[in-house]
């Protein structure tokens, strides 16, 4: 790593001790960015690293909530409002006891690549709650949301920052979430949030953009190779929102998707995933994925282990940070691997992203993958702006050419850059300079 990159790094990782997937974060964007800087000195001179690291604005809060059996909970609420120079900060709210500032941090920081390569208006920023949903009823989940809001209503705004979803954080949470920022300030300020239900100011296409988008990416990653999904036999992890969506439009391409997990185990069907079963299983019954096997003779569950055991030719992982490292990887690429497109936020560990590159397999990191959420979030904003509502097949023919966008300026930019098929290298300094650019147009602020 250049000396500039390194110092800048170090400076990271003192400032932010115990961060640990922040540090990874920007460990990852820094080893891509010494060509950018030989190329452009400026950058070093103005600081634009270091100001990249530190966020514009943190905010922790308490949230006091009553749970059903007349207990007060305690849990910390984060809202990351990192960088604000291509736009209002835009990122969704995780809900997940995992979650602390590093996390939020990471994403947050990941987030801003990610939205400038969408080419929308839009900054970046990440926020969230250790709370965990999981086995609260409606009434514990509408409390905690409501004591969320009642602390971040005076943080946000339609041109300051627009939270979202990520994990824990579904149609639902945005309901009650959107309902107690209304109730406060009295205004209809659909703007301020997105994935919003579609009778209140949401868009269509939202809720399967990030499934979606991650594969219509993977489709043109793959024609680079003059391969497609159409026959692919596909391995997905998680079983959550972008998985569900995922599997649905890779089987639309054709594709035979075996396999798919959550943070207990795997499920194999090899007659191919039921679509309509693991939504009864997942949205209906609020079950774990081990379920699926009751409805579907011949599938069977695998408990504590990861889905990656399973052969695939293609992988999107779209379940978690670091849930596929370096032995899966090897496994993976010794049974036949083509490719990866990450559904997930740095999904795939820095040792596992290594040796799939070295073995010529395709890689596309998630900033670049899965920005088809970000990108349809910024369509909502669009439309609540003009108080408009776009058709579902408008909507998706805007998704599907952002995405064939963000691969091609990432496809383009490894070129120039010497790295033909870098995806990491070519999303990071397309998002990067992008970014970099405006910051300097803006001046030190
Ligand atoms: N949480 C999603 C992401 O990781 C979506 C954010 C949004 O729509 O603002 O990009």
């Amino acid at each position: 790593m250049k000396l500039q990159l390194q110092h800048a790094l170090e400076q990271v990782l003192a400032r932010n001790p115990g961060e640990r997937e922040f540090h990874q974060a920007v460990t990852e964007v820094f080893e891509s960015l010494g060509p950018v800087l030989d190329r452009n000195p400026h950058y070093v001179d103005a600081a634009v690293l270091e100001r990249l690291c530190e966020p514009e604005r943190q905010i922790i809060f308490r949230v006091p909530w009553v749970d059903d059996t007349g207990h007060v909970r305690i849990n910390r609420g984060f809202r990351v409002e990192f960088n604000s120079a291509l736009g209002p900060y835009k990122g969704g709210l995780r809900f997940h006891p995992s979650v602390y500032l590093g996390i939020v941090k990471f994403l947050g920081f990941e987030q801003v690549f990610k939205n400038s390569l969408t080419d929308m208006p839009i900054g970046g920023g990440k926020g969230g709650s250790d709370f965990d949903p999981r086995g609260r009823s409606n009434g514990e989940v509408m409390r905690f949301c409501q004591s969320f809001m009642t602390e971040l209503y005076r943080h946000i705004g339609e041109h300051t920052d627009v939270p979202a979803g990520d994990i824990g954080v579904g149609g639902r949470e945005i309901g009650y979430l959107f309902g107690q920022y209304k109730r406060i300030t009295n205004r209809y300020e659909s703007g301020v949030i997105t994935g919003k239900g579609v009778t209140w100011g949401g868009s269509l296409v939202r809720t399967e953009a990030t499934g979606y988008g991650t594969v219509l990416f993977a489709e043109r990653m793959l024609a680079t190779r003059g391969l497609s999904f159409d026959g692919m036999r596909v391995v997905v992890s998680g079983s959550g929102n972008v998985a569900i969506h995922a599997i649905e439009k890779a089987q639309a391409l054709g594709a035979h998707v075996v396999a798919c997990s959550d943070s207990r185990g795997y499920v194999v069907d090899e007659k191919g995933i039921d679509l309509d079963v693991l939504r009864q299983v997942r949205d209906v019954e609020r079950k774990p994925v081990s379920a699926y096997v009751d409805h579907r003779p011949g599938a069977h569950y695998v408990a504590d282990a990861r889905v990656w055991q399973v052969d695939a030719q293609v992988a999107l992982p779209c379940a978690t940070q670091n849930e596929l490292d370096e032995r899966d990887a090897k496994r993976l690429v010794d049974a036949g691997l083509l490719a990866v497109a990450e559904g997930a936020n740095m999904p795939t560990t820095p040792e596992a992203v290594a040796l799939l590159q070295d073995a010529g397999v395709l890689y596309a990191p998630g900033k670049a993958a899965n920005a088809g959420g970000v990108a349809t979030s910024a369509l909502e904003m669009q439309q609540n702006a003009t108080r408009d509502s776009w058709s579902f097949e408008h909507t998706e023919e805007r998704l599907a050419g952002i995405m064939a966008r963000i691969h091609d300026r990432c496809a383009e930019t490894a070129d120039e850059y010497g790295d033909p098929g870098n995806y990491v290298l070519g999303a990071n300094i397309a998002g990067f300079t992008k970014v970099a650019d405006a910051m300097l147009a803006l001046g030190v602020v």
